[in-house]
């Protein structure tokens, strides 16, 4: 029994060794990837329901790993982060997201805003407003074409400086949005002193909605609280023709989900950008 219990440590000393060496190894990867520009993004429409017309898109990354294949950003953003490489993958980011805008409006498509994910990690280390000025100089993107999507939690640290970049963002005519609403525990007065366009609903409320009378409470309390602050108001993860019409019901202004598309590549979000009506 003895030996077994020796065994058995060795063995987890192995596997510890294996996956510590498997994460230097994935982040010697990532760093060349981003070195490489060895992603893409996908964008998935944002539409208005009361025309069924597309209002914008989010730009969500994708890595093309040579040897694992298309990797999730839930595989290796925290990595790229904690690995100090998030402000130049953000900029890669935002950069092709802005040219990707402007050849869909050179095109003569319908003018979409297109929306990119800020890391509350990124935002509160790095001079954000610099490289937003950076990208929309060097593309050339009306400003009014870029909207920022950060999340709840990242408003509610080091809120005076935080308030500053985004009104000075919003001065320059960029959208500001508030990402995965509803899982923080911002007040209507503390919300009121930033300077944000749009609230997006969390997924996990949009989910639960029509079976929890308590999820259906707390979407309707903050549509009712985003209206009264004359925000814009996006649920995500709408995924059935039921949560559509609830939304539609409460008055909610636009969904983003399964429901309407999937994130496509750029070429087949463009066939969204249509007077027809998507929903
Ligand atoms: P997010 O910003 O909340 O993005 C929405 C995520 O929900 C996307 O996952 C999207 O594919 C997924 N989704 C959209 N509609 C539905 C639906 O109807 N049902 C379900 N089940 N899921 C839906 P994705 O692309 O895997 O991105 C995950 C997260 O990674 C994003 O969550 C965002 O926080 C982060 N992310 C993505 N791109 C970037 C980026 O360029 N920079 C940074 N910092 N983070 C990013
Ligand atoms: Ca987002
Ligand atoms: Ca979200
Ligand atoms: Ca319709």
């Amino acid at each position: 029994a003895k030996g077994c219990g020796k065994n058995v440590f060795a063995l987890f000393d192995k596997k510890m060794n294996e996956h510590a060496s498997e994460r230097v190894t994935f982040l010697a990867d990532l760093r060349q990837a981003v070195e490489l520009e060895q992603f893409v993004l996908h964008y998935q429409p944002k539409v208005d329901l009361l025309t069924g017309k597309v209002t914008s898109v989010e730009a969500l990354v994708r890595w093309m790993h040579p040897r694992l294949g298309m990797l999730a950003p839930d595989r290796f953003i925290r990595l790229a982060e904690e690995g100090g490489m998030i402000a130049e993958l953000t900029e890669w980011v935002m950069r092709t997201a802005c040219l990707q805008a402007k050849a869909w409006q050179e095109a003569d498509l319908a003018p979409v805003r297109v929306a990119v994910n800020l890391s509350p990690f990124h935002f509160q280390r790095q001079d954000v407003k610099q490289s937003v000025c950076a990208v929309l100089g060097e593309t050339g993107l009306d400003p009014s074409l870029l909207e920022i999507e950060i999340t709840e939690s990242a408003l509610m640290q080091n809120d005076e400086y935080t308030c500053r970049v985004l009104s000075e963002l919003r001065e320059m005519g960029v959208t500001i949005s508030v990402d995965d609403f509803g899982t923080g525990y911002s007040s209507l007065s503390y919300l009121h002193r930033f300077p944000i366009n749009t609230l997006k609903i969390d997924r996990t409320f949009i989910l639960n909605m029509t079976k929890s009378s308590e999820d259906q409470a707390i979407v309707t309390a903050i549509i009712a609280m985003a209206k009264s602050l004359k925000m814009q108001i996006v649920a995500e993860g709408v995924e059935s023709v039921e949560q559509l019409e609830t939304l539609k019901d409460q008055g909610c202004h636009e969904i983003q989900g399964f429901l309407v598309s999937r994130p496509v590549n750029a070429e087949r979000v463009a066939r969204f950008f249509t007077d027809e009506d998507h929903l």
